[in-house]
Parts: structure tokens; sequence; C-alpha cells
């Protein structure tokens, strides 16, 4: 029987980080041995301390149904820490999500209709240009590869990409893929650009946890921006939780009101003790998350000086854990041959909107990745 399918799934292609990481698991199923580069993922064991807390939750029963937005303590739990980082939200502008993809697909569903433009930030993180194309959105973008993946220098281009038919702007500091923190003046840039032309702004900040050195400002902590923009957070990447499925996302409670029809007609609520784990996260785990940015600060120099050993001058950021390594124009061919030839898996620039780029993860140990470049090297990729 031939299935007639949806128009909105049609115009998608599946993730490219995850498909290249099943690649790279196949390849290690069939013995091979691959430097997986790909996927965002840290490398480190969640903190014990938290998987304490879920192994308690599931013994007191937290086995049931929670409230569809997230369980109060929960909730309370990032309210606070969004008021650290001076954004004044409620619980009920809050909503639990099984991880920040989640989060990010019911901001966009219940924002874009179809024919509505959303302004990304290239190169961007894979699954924006798939949600927005799944709402039937239409999408503008503004290259950030000739400033070094700065958005300062870049706003004169922002200001003209957007108009006041622009409904959403995506803003992801650090950057996925390419680690960049993007600056306070670059910021407020934003802020003037979005409040003259009305736009309402995702600040997905699921790296803020994840920096070297400098602090990322809340994009919503600007004057003007708080009841415009809508905060994105999770637990995936601060506190190595990818698999336990949790994120969150704050903002207007009118836009919380709307999304939390498709949460709950959707997931329900996110898993009950992963919620409770979720608490301990945030309350008692700073330590934990010093520990692994100071090894990922690290590895980040460290991969920086070996490809620079190697004549490539790769352009570092200060936070998540990823850099855009240059390599040739057709940036697919070079990422299939790089594993298939040299057995280490990266990610093409282009699936971010930015070809000429293979976008690597360093949350790997630091031996793994003095191996994913000899193998490069060697086999002639660098
Ligand atoms: N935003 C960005 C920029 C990401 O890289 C990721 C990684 N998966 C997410 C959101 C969502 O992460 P998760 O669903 O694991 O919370
Ligand atoms: N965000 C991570 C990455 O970009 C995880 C994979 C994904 O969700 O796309 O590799």
């Amino acid at each position: 029987m031939d299935l007639d399918f949806a128009s909105r799934v049609q115009r998608v292609e599946p993730s490219a980080t995850l498909a290249i990481s099943n690649l790279a698991a196949e390849l290690e199923a069939d013995g091979v041995d691959v430097v997986d580069l790909s996927v965002g993922e840290p490398d480190f064991d969640t903190p014990q301390n938290v998987k304490d807390a879920a192994e308690d939750a599931l013994e007191a029963g937290k086995t049931g149904y929670t409230p569809s937005n997230g369980i109060p303590e929960l909730k309370e739990a990032i309210a606070a820490k969004l008021a650290d980082d001076g954004l004044d939200h409620d619980t009920d502008e809050i909503i639990v999500t099984p991880g920040g993809k989640q989060a990010l697909f019911e901001i966009v569903m219940a924002l874009v209709d179809d024919g509505d433009e959303v302004c990304l930030l290239d190169p961007a993180w894979v699954s924006y240009e798939a949600m927005v194309k799944i709402a039937g959105g239409s999408l503008s973008r503004v290259d950030l590869s000739p400033h070094e993946f700065q958005l300062e220098p870049a706003l004169d281009e922002l200001a003209e990409a957007v108009s006041d038919d622009t409904e959403l702007l995506v803003v992801n500091s650090p950057s996925n893929p390419t680690g960049a923190v993007y600056t306070d003046a670059a910021l407020d840039g934003v802020r003037d650009i979005a409040v003259e032309h009305d736009i309402t702004v995702i600040s997905d900040e699921i790296y803020k946890e994840v920096t070297y050195g400098v602090e990322q400002t809340s994009l919503g902590a600007l004057d003007g921006m708080g009841d415009r923009t809508i905060t994105l957070n999770g637990f995936s990447k601060a506190y190595a939780m990818t698999g336990w499925r949790l994120g969150y996302f704050s903002g207007p409670e009118q836009l919380v009101s709307q999304a939390s029809k498709l949460h709950s007609h959707s997931v329900s609520c996110a898993v009950n003790f992963v919620q409770h784990a979720g608490v301990e996260a945030l309350e008692n785990t700073d330590e934990a998350v010093v520990e692994m940015c100071d090894a990922f600060e690290e590895r980040r120099d460290m991969l920086a000086d070996l490809f620079a050993d190697h004549g490539v001058d790769v352009p570092v950021g200060d936070g998540a854990f990823y850099m855009m390594l240059p390599v040739d124009d057709d940036d697919q061919t070079w990422c299939e041959g790089a594993i298939e030839d040299a057995h280490v898996a990266t990610v093409p620039g282009s699936a971010f909107g930015t070809p000429g780029y293979a976008r690597l993860s360093y949350a790997a140990s630091k031996e793994r990745l003095r191996e994913g470049v000899e193998r490069l090297a060697e086999h002639g990729y660098l």
C-alpha cells in the first residue's frame, strides 16, 4: 500500500548530526574503530548526586504522570535559576519538556504559521531549519562565517535580513556549531532590531553553563526583551544528561498557555523521576559542571594547537564544545571520505547552512582527539 505522506514531513531530512552518529555506531558495530566527533554529547557520566536523586525518586514511587507543565519543585528551581540569570518568570511561565528539542518544537509550532518568516544566524543548529519547515515557515539567514562566526560585526546584515514581516529570530549563544559566545554589544544590537521590528526571539541557552572564562548574558534580561524573548535551556549538556531527556522553556504567559496545549496533547509531561533528578542537578551540581567545563576548555586548546601544527587555523569560541574546521567547499564529500578512509566522524557544515566546514565536537577524551587529528593528517584530510 502506498502511504500518502503529509507535505510537512516531506519538506525535511532526518537530523544530520544524529544520522552521522548512527553511521559511526553502525561502523563500530562492524568492528571498525571510529573516532566519533560527530554528535554533541558530553563524554562524562551524569554526576552521581543526580543519579542518586533519580533512584531515590523511583524508590519513593515517583513513577506516574506529573502535572503536564512539570512538577512544582522543578519549576520553582528553574524560576530561581532564571532569576539568577536576570529573568523574571513565575512558575506558570515555564514548561518542563522531555529535552530541549521538544521545547523548541513546541515554541515553533505555537508561533510559526504557513509562510511566516523566521531568521537564523548561520551556521545554525540543524533542527531550527527543520522545525521551521515542518511548521510551514520560510527562512531568512545571516551568514556569520565571514566574521569568524561572531554576531557583533554582522549586526548590519541582520538588520537587512529582517523586516516587520519577520515573526521570529533564533539566537543560540554559546553557539552550536561554532562555540561562539556573542558579546553583550551584539545582544544589545539584537534587542534594538527586535524592538524596532516587533520580532519575537528564541534565546537557545542550552550551552549557557558551558563557557570558558566568559559569562553568557541572557537575552531576555535586557531592557525591552522580557516580553518578547522565549528562553530555552535543558539538562543534556551542562549536566551530561543527554539520555534523560529533560529541558524547559520560559516566556510570556500567553505563549506558555498556547504551547502547553501542544505539550499536553503530545508528550503529556516529562518523566516523573527524571524531573526530580533535575531539581538536584540545578541545586547541587555546580562543582561537577565546573570540572567538565575545565576539561572541555583544555581539549579545545589542545585540538586548536594540533590543527595549527598541521597549518590549519580553526576559529575557536569560548563556549559549547564544538569547532568548525575549514575543509573543502564540498564538505559533504570531505566528511564522507573522512569517515570512510580515516574513520573520523564529523558533521558537514552545510547541514548547519555553512558549506566548507566540518563540525567537530570535542566532547571526547584527549587521546581520542589526538588520534582523530593524526588519522585525518595521515589520510590527507588536513
Ligand atoms: N539546542 C541546541 C543548540 C542543541 O545543540 C541541542 C542538542 N541536542 C538542543 C537544543 C536540544 O538538546 P536536548 O534535546 O538534548 O535537550
Ligand atoms: N545537539 C547535538 C548535536 O548537534 C545532539 C544531536 C542533535 O540533537 O542534533 O550534535
